[in-house]
């Protein structure tokens, strides 16, 4: 599709294809579209309903699964994954070199000093 259909057009076109083309995305079979929307849609980017609805519903679901981890960085002695807001950092042990130091490494090298 290069030309620009405009509503009525899209309409019809999506409607014979349903059933008769395939998704570009997923492979199926067309079937219905639930609105105007999603058939003009189709004629751009020749997308089912089912694709059209993974593309464009909710697109920051994915984006959010270590949020267990947002505070949880890695001790730069013992690399043990602690929590940041107990985090010391290690500059003064490490000579600048960055990261944090764990409680118990901070704790530890507090004494050796
Ligand atoms: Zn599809
Ligand atoms: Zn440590």
């Amino acid at each position: 599709m290069t030309r620009r259909l405009d509503d009525i057009e899209a309409a019809a076109y999506a409607a014979e294809m349903v059933g008769t083309a395939h998704c570009v995305a997923c492979g199926q079979y067309i079937t219905e579209f639930k609105d105007l929307l999603s058939m003009r849609e189709f004629c751009i980017s020749g997308m089912c309903q089912k694709c059209q609805d993974k593309v464009f519903d909710s697109p920051e679901d994915d984006e959010e699964d270590d949020e267990s981890d947002e505070h949880s960085v890695n001790c730069y002695f013992c690399g043990d994954l602690f929590d940041e807001r107990d985090a010391v950092p290690a500059d003064k042990w490490n000579n600048n070199d960055g990261g944090e130091a764990c409680p118990e490494c901070a704790k530890r090298l507090n004494k050796d000093a």
